[in-house]
C-alpha cells in the first residue's frame, strides 16, 4: 500500500449519485448536515459498543461528541466526531462505493421518473447519506483515524468522478469532514451554512434527538 496521494475513481453507481448530488436535483440541501450528524453519531454508537466488548482497545471514551465548526472567512464547515474512526480500506470501500442495497433500485427509479418533484421525493425516502455533502461543497475533506490503529488516512474529492486518498500520521482518532461551500451559496442566506442561526436552525430540527453532545464553534451572526 502506498502512502503518497493516490488518485481513485468511483465505482460507476456511485458515480452517477455523485452527478445528481453535484447538479443538485434535491432542492432540501439542508439535510447534508443531518446526514453528516448522523455519521459522527453512529460512529460514536459504535466506540461505545467496542470498548466494550474489546478491553483490549485503548481509547479514551470519556468524551464522546460531535462538533460543528465554521470557518467564514474559508467558506467550511466542519463536522467531527472522536468515534469509531475508519482505516484507508474502510474509506475505499465505505466512502467510494455504494454499499447499499437501495441504491440500483433508486438510479433507476429516477432515471424513470422524468419529473422532479417525484425525484425529491424518493431522494428524501431512500437518503443519499455521505453523499449529500455534495450538494453543498465544491470539495470536501474527509481525515480518519481507526480506533486502535496508528495510521490515518485522508481523503479528498470534487465529487466528480475521482477521489484522492493518503495516509496520514497526525490524525486524530475519530472523524472529521470539511465541506468547503460553493460560492454562490452565500449569495442567498437562505443557503448561508456559515451563519450560526442557520446551522442551529438545522441541527435542532433535523438532529434534536441524538444522544451525543454536539457542540457548536460558529461565529455569531
Ligand atoms: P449510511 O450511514 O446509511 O451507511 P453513509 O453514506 O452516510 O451511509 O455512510 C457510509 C458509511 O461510511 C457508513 O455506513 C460508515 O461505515 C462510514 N462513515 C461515514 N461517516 C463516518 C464517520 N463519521 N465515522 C465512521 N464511519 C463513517
Ligand atoms: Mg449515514
Amino acid at each position: 500500500m502506498s502512502n503518497g496521494v493516490e488518485t481513485r475513481e468511483f465505482q460507476a453507481e456511485a458515480r452517477q449519485l455523485l452527478q445528481l448530488m453535484v447538479h443538485s436535483i434535491y432542492s432540501n440541501k439542508d439535510v447534508f448536515l443531518r446526514e453528516l450528524v448522523s455519521n459522527a453519531s453512529d460512529a460514536l454508537d459504535k466506540l461505545r459498543l467496542e470498548s466494550m466488548v474489546d478491553k483490549e482497545l485503548n481509547v479514551d471514551t470519556s468524551d464522546l461528541h460531535i462538533a460543528i465548526e465554521v470557518d467564514r472567512e474559508k467558506r467550511t464547515l466542519t463536522v467531527r466526531d472522536n468515534g469509531i474512526g475508519m482505516s484507508r480500506d474502510d474509506v475505499v470501500t465505505l466512502i467510494g462505493t455504494i454499499a447499499k442495497s437501495g441504491t440500483a433500485e433508486l438510479l433507476r427509479k429516477l432515471r424513470e421518473s422524468k419529473d422532479t418533484s417525484a425525484s425529491q421525493d424518493l431522494i428524501g425516502q431512500f437518503g443519499v447519506g455521505f453523499y449529500a455533502t455534495f450538494m453543498v461543497a465544491d470539495r470536501v475533506e474527509l481525515v480518519t483515524r481507526r480506533a486502535g490503529q496508528a495510521e490515518g488516512t485522508r481523503w479528498e474529492s470534487t465529487g466528480e468522478g475521482t477521489y484522492t486518498i493518503e495516509s496520514v500520521d497526525d490524525a486524530p482518532q475519530g472523524t472529521s469532514v470539511t465541506v468547503h461551500l460553493k460560492p454562490e451559496d452565500s449569495e442567498d442566506n437562505l443557503f448561508d451554512y456559515t451563519a450560526d442561526w442557520k446551522i442551529r436552525e438545522i441541527v435542532k430540527r433535523y438532529s434534536d434527538f441524538i444522544a451525543w453532545p454536539i457542540r457548536m464553534t460558529v461565529e455569531r451572526t
